[in-house]
């Protein structure tokens, strides 16, 4: 099994019905604290996501209900910080955040909820930059949503060049075209999501890299590095109502990434990759998090996070993933105290994001929560051994993704989110009521 089969395990999911977590796979979250009644100030918040946890398609998981009614006040308001971060990505943050209320009986605000390409707004080097943007559904708005103020669409350019599109013989120009004097420099280019039309999308896209952005100009030699590209959601199938899993974003990827490799010999570059796993959809998980503590008047940082998802591969990778982070960040920065020097951090994505310039640098782990009520299915999806689970099957995983097989063993397995819940407020002593 591998990083983006996170959707193709749903093959083999069966109706939901609670089932108890496999004693040997459970592991604790480490030195559960006496039961007590202590409502201090939260110092930990959770990460939900959303299919398979929360929701199954249209319909809620009655564990998620209770979890909620532990999870608010009398007033109905959290009395922990919460961000719902999930991979899906053709649809608006606001209706995602609306389609949780309904579900779970509280207010849930768009501020709460990660879509794959959310994280987009802290690339703020890029929002003034005429971008390309490549995806189905509202694309441009969502592009706009998340800062970019520039943005043409794969179908702005079919228009302007219209000689460039000629897969289909049927959408082929009758006549020639006067020649377009006045489109801009593309300077970068957006994946949001798998388009239709791929050949299309993929031929465009291929010309405004080789072009470096300039589709008027003639194409002389191949500019390398090309320019800036950036992927959210790289899933490769993902299971929808056909017995058999369907293309994802993931596999449009693998077409461009060896289309431009075959035409000029050099490997496509991503200035980022996001969406889970990525680090960087928990950094901007984080960012949210801290940003709800801070509205509501909460006095102290939060230290610990909680992820609760029902897939190895995505939710349990990416949250041990970003525990990692974490611990070597702590470690820098304790070394440059040491030294008295400035911490380098060995992110890239820090500076050019500006994160943690943004709020205290309080966080000290993100532990990663499996529950059983989605694609996990312990008696068939993990074997004991990890490495049994990953070397025996074909890798599904993103080019830029070494897999690790540590990282999908996940801190705690417990069945549903209302014992992860549980789970936790026993670990932080909280009380559950
Ligand atoms: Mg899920």
């Amino acid at each position: 099994m591998a990083l983006g089969c996170c959707r193709l395990c749903r093959a083999v999911l069966r109706p939901w019905r609670p089932r108890a977590p496999p004693a040997s796979s459970q592991r604790g979250l480490g030195g559960a604290a006496p039961r007590g009644v202590a409502q201090t100030p939260p110092t930990f918040g959770f990460l939900f996501d959303i299919d398979g946890v929360l929701v199954r398609g249209r319909y809620v998981i009655p564990a998620a209900q209770e979890a909620f009614r532990k999870l608010v006040d009398s007033n109905g308001q959290l009395r922990v910080p919460v961000v719902f971060v999930t991979n899906a990505g053709n649809c608006f943050r606001q209706a995602k955040a609306q389609e949780l209320s309904d579900a779970l009986g509280l207010e849930v605000s768009p501020e709460q909820v990660i879509l794959s390409h959310s994280p987009l707004r802290l690339f703020r080097q890029f929002h003034e930059k005429c971008m390309l943007v490549c995806g189905q559904g509202p694309v441009e708005e969502n592009a706009r949503n998340v800062g970019f103020q520039n943005v043409v669409t794969i179908q702005d350019v079919r228009k302007a060049f219209p000689l460039l599109d000629m897969v289909d013989q049927s959408r082929r120009p009758k006549e020639l075209p006067p020649p377009t004097t006045d489109f801009p420099t593309i300077e970068g280019v957006i994946l949001f999501g798998e388009p239709v039309r791929w050949e299309t999308n993929l031929q465009l896209i291929i010309d405004v890299l080789l072009s470096n952005g300039s589709l008027r100009a003639d194409v002389a030699d191949v500019p390398y590095p090309h320019i800036p590209v950036l992927a959210c959601n790289m899933d490769l199938l993902w299971m929808a109502e056909a017995k058999m899993p369907r293309f994802g974003h993931g596999i449009f990827l693998v077409c461009l990434e060896n289309i431009y490799k075959k035409v000029t010999g050099k490997e496509l570059k991503y200035e980022a990759l996001i969406g889970k796993p990525s680090i960087v959809t928990y950094q901007y998980a984080e960012y949210l998090i801290q940003q709800q503590v801070e509205r509501r008047g909460w006095p102290s940082p939060i230290c610990r996070l909680y992820a609760v998802g029902d897939n190895p591969m995505s939710d349990i990778y990416g949250a041990n993933l970003y525990d990692s982070y974490l611990k070597a960040a702590c470690q820098a920065r304790a070394q440059a105290d040491m030294k008295g020097s400035v911490v380098m951090t060995d992110s890239q994505s820090e500076d050019r994001l500006e994160l943690r310039k943004d709020w205290n640098v309080s966080l000290e782990s993100c532990k990663s929560i499996l529950v059983c009520t989605g694609v996990y299915n312990h008696h068939e999806d993990m074997p004991a051994d990890p490495h049994e689970s990953v070397l025996g099957t074909v890798f599904h995983g993103h080019r830029d993704f070494c897999f690790d097989p540590s990282l999908v063993q996940a801190s705690c397995v417990v069945r549903d989110v209302n014992e992860a819940v549980e789970l936790v407020f026993e670990k932080e002593n909280w009380s559950q009521e």
